[in-house]
């Protein structure tokens, strides 16, 4: 038997009126979009410079230095260089760990060649990759601060890293990048031949005295460090970077009292 529906159905469609037939609905439109106040603009990041493209060593296990006397400069050459431009030119196109390759410029140090006071931080930052200066950022612009306090001027000491080149993201050196790297701090102390050596944070204090006690225990008191023969005072204190972090006076004072006593033995060892 028809169904009753059906019949009026196809009445409605003899008539041409199709609304019983359901239609498929149309897509509902699309939500609109919620107006947001409006954002202030932001600034153009600025541009980094174009940074020479290596390839950047995947890990420090599975990079392999080139063997080449520019890319490795030999032991031999590095400690026959008879000045602190020799040695320079001797180790510009090192490559001998993989902060190399990924270096902008390669940051040698500055600074009187007969400094009687000498720095030493851990590496370049961002700023000193950029300029191939060291201590050219914030942290260099307090270390000069810090330099002028004790009556002297930047020119007349000498500002040198434990390595060369910049590590990425500012981390710090692995032991085996230091490693790679000591040879050349070692050259760069013995041809200036400092009174005293002032250690800016743990990396140096670490890597080139072997001191491996945290830096809040121990700056402030004095170590040694033998180079070339030579004994050689050091004073470890805190990197400007870090007073630059913990701005208390506390730590600003306790940086004056170790560059104070590091002054008083320059001066001690001037008067001798
Ligand atoms: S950090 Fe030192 S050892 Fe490593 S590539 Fe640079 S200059 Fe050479």
């Amino acid at each position: 038997m028809d169904h009753p529906l059906r019949a009026w159905r196809d009445t409605l469609e003899e008539l041409g009126v199709m609304g019983l037939v359901r239609e498929p609905l149309p897509p509902s439109p699309a939500p609109e979009p919620r107006l947001e106040p409006a954002r202030p603009a932001a600034p153009p990041r600025p541009v980094a410079p174009s940074r020479p493209v290596a390839p950047a060593p995947r890990s420090a296990a599975a990079y392999v230095p080139p063997s080449d006397p520019v890319g490795c400069p030999p032991p031999d050459v590095v400690a026959g260089a008879a000045s602190l431009g020799e040695l320079e030119q001797a180790i510009r196109g090192c490559l001998a760990c993989p902060l190399g390759p990924c270096r902008i410029k390669f940051v040698f140090g500055e600074g009187d060649p007969g400094a009687r006071l000498m720095f030493v931080g851990e590496g370049p930052g961002r700023d000193e990759d950029l300029q191939g200066r060291p201590f050219v950022g914030r942290a260099g612009e307090l270390l000069d601060k810090m330099i002028g306090a004790i009556g002297l001027k930047r020119t007349e000491v000498y500002i040198g890293n434990v390595v060369k080149c910049r590590p990425p993201d500012n981390r710090t050196p692995t032991p085996d990048e230091a490693r790679a790297c000591l040879g050349y701090l070692r050259r760069q102390i013995e041809l200036i031949q400092p009174a005293v050596i002032v250690t800016l944070g743990a990396t140096p204090l670490r890597e080139l005295v072997g001191v491996t006690e945290g830096i809040t225990r121990v700056r402030g008191q004095w170590k040694r460090v033998v180079v070339g023969g030579r004994e050689i005072p050091v004073m470890p204190t805190f990197h400007p970077a870090y007073v630059l972090r913990q701005y208390t006076q506390d730590v600003r004072r306790a940086v004056w009292a170790d560059l104070k006593a590091a002054k008083e033995w320059v001066d001690k060892a001037a008067g001798a």
